[in-house]
């Protein structure tokens, strides 16, 4: 998972890829205006030379001339350049934002509640403009300077010698330096990041629970934590400045010695060996550009460290685990009949404890099923292993006879509604909540399932009815009205099995009875599926699934239950 300079450009070229040609095009732009700079000071130097020894005024215009083009065309070619960086924004930025955006939809369900939001949010919206800049300073950028010190050298050595070898002498001591510093701060970078991902998600959690916590009086503990951390993290932020700072101090050291050598050699061949004013105008300028090249390739090579540590987080997500591949290639298109689990056992991972213990029913179409049980006995993760968000370890669940490891997602899903405790509401109108991923629904439908629901009455009592704006995650719903949505959201969708997980738990009795009194009706010929502490929604269905840690104690009708299973009793205080 670890990635150096090429495996994260390996990475970031699937984002490139398909805009190849431009990209070289921009990049030979970019390596002319390179020439460009670095041949410049030899055709100063001609000028120079010509006027003061030769009082050669045509040759000095031409050579005037050329460079006027030249310039000129450098700049046409910048305005090119400029955008390569929009191919680039598109390219990079949003291609890997829309790649981690799917792959937060894809996650397997492990790594779905272990998820830090706030991280993921920040990774998503601000660290993709790493990558940009990796590409941008850390390859093109570093690639021209690569030629540009080559180039450099290559012109001190044809026009002396003595001066190429000390300029050579630079190089090892300036990459080297760079690239032992480079790998210490990435060390302390990969730290912070850590560190940066954990306080980012705190920040979010604090953020999504201020009403609460305030209750808790818990704001002193809260500021305490906030200055902790931000302590912990500004450490870490100044070692590695503090690094980066004595890593530019001892390449410039470095530089300014050979510079001062360089310098002082100049001076006694312009002394002793007679070399023009030109030629010293030259020399000068290139040694100050070579050794400006080397700096700037040792800043990015140690920069390169801090960004490939940032890549490497996006990348590490994208690798995380998904559903892909293991979907089923069977589409579910008849209704369902059946499910049954077969000898399941099942445990959330290896080190952790069995949650359900072989458990073996199965459940006929239309039959309203009410699965009950103390907390922590395993009812919510019988339904998700019926929602295939688990594959239960030992035995299997069989729908319609197959194994539900062999439907394809997307198909089994058209055929489930489900309303769990928390209902999910997003920002929008009361029937845009209700719609959730149908494109439209005849209105004396919605009229009909709100009804069925309980929740017309306030819908109606709205100004704006069903265009009712709700908040973020309904928080200007009460629960009960929430939970009636949810409710009448399953109602709406055609779904032949509907999972509802104490979904009627924040309800007053007056409207429980309500949806009782209905149910029958709207969900004539459904499976349902049902976790509830409530006795009156128990004794409406067909079958009680008593569960206690985990496994199956009692099954059979409420009445039957009610005579037979002490547990069951107990659990209602009956
Ligand atoms: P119930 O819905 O009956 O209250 P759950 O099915 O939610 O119970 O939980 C059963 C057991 O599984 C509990 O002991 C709980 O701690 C554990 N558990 C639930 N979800 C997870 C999870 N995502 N990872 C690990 N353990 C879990
Ligand atoms: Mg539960």
């Amino acid at each position: 998972m670890k990635l150096n300079f090429f495996t994260t450009t390996r990475f970031l070229w699937r984002y490139m890829r398909d805009k190849k040609l431009q990209y070289v095009l921009f990049y030979i732009g970019w390596l002319f205006q390179t020439v460009v700079e670095v041949i410049t000071p030899i055709i100063f130097g001609i000028m120079i030379n010509r006027i003061v020894y030769y009082n050669d005024l045509a040759t000095f215009l031409k050579v005037g001339l050329v460079f006027f083009y030249v310039t000129v065309f450098g700049i046409i070619l910048y305005y090119m350049i400029y955008e390569m960086y929009g191919y680039l924004w598109n390219g990079i930025n949003r291609g890997l934002r829309m790649e981690m955006f799917g792959q937060l939809q894809r996650l397997s369900a492990a790594e779905m509640v272990s998820l830090q939001q706030g991280d993921t949010v920040n990774m998503i919206q601000y660290w993709s403009m790493t990558a940009v800049n990796f590409v941008i300073r850390n390859i093109v950028h570093n690639a021209n300077n690569i030629f540009r010190i080559i180039l450099c050298i290559v012109i001190i050595f044809r026009i002396n010698p003595v001066f190429g070898a000390v300029s050579v002498v630079m190089v090892p001591l300036s990459v080297f330096t760079a690239f032992r510093i480079g790998s210490r701060i990435r060390k302390n970078s990969e730290k912070n990041k850590e560190k940066y991902a954990k306080y980012i998600s705190w920040l979010f959690e604090v953020i999504s629970s201020l009403g609460e916590l305030r209750f808790w009086s818990a704001e002193k503990t809260i500021l305490k934590r906030y200055h902790d951390k931000l302590d912990e993290m500004n450490q870490l932020n100044s070692k590695i400045a503090m690094q980066n700072t004595a890593g530019t101090e001892l390449l410039e050291n470095i530089k300014n010695g050979i510079l001062v050598i360089q310098y002082v050699l100049l001076a006694c061949y312009a002394v002793y060996g007679g070399l023009m004013v030109g030629t010293v105008t030259v020399m000068l300028t290139y040694f100050t550009m070579l050794s400006s090249a080397l700096s700037g390739f040792a800043k990015n090579t140690m920069d390169a460290q801090e960004r490939i540590s940032i890549i490497e987080r996006m990348y590490a997500f994208l690798c995380k685990e998904t559903t892909d591949g293991k979907d089923g290639q069977y589409e579910l298109k008849e209704r369902i009949t059946e499910i049954s689990f077969q000898n399941c056992s099942f445990w959330y991972g290896s080190e952790q404890p069995v949650v359900l213990d072989s458990l073996d029913f199965s459940i006929r179409q239309g039959e309203k099923v009410a699965v009950v049980g103390s907390s922590g006995s395993g009812k919510s993760t019988l339904l998700n292993l019926v929602l295939g968000l688990y594959p239960p370890q030992e035995g299997s669940i069989l729908l319609n006879g197959r194994d539900l490891a062999q439907y394809s997602r997307v198909s089994l899903y058209d055929h489930i509604s489900v309303v769990f405790q928390q209902v999910l509401l997003l920002k929008g109108t009361i029937r845009e909540n209700l719609f959730m991923g149908s494109d439209g629904i005849p209105e004396e439908e919605l009229v009909r399932a709100c009804k069925a629901a309980g929740v017309y009455d306030y819908i109606q009592s709205q100004e704006h009815g069903f265009d009712t704006v709700i908040e973020q995650w309904g928080r200007n719903l009460s629960g009960g009205q929430r939970q009636r949505l949810g409710i009448a959201r399953a109602y709406l969708r055609a779904s032949d099995l509907i999972i509802m997980d104490e979904a009627t738990a924040s309800l007053d009795r007056k409207n429980e009875e309500l949806i009782l009194e209905n149910q029958n009706e709207i969900l004539q010929g459904r499976t349902c599926l049902v976790v509830s502490h409530r006795l009156r929604t128990v004794m409406q269905c067909d079958r009680v699934l008593l569960l206690k840690d985990g496994r199956i104690q009692g099954m059979g009708t409420p009445e039957e239950m009610k005579e037979r299973c002490p547990e069951f009793r107990e659990l209602f205080a009956l």
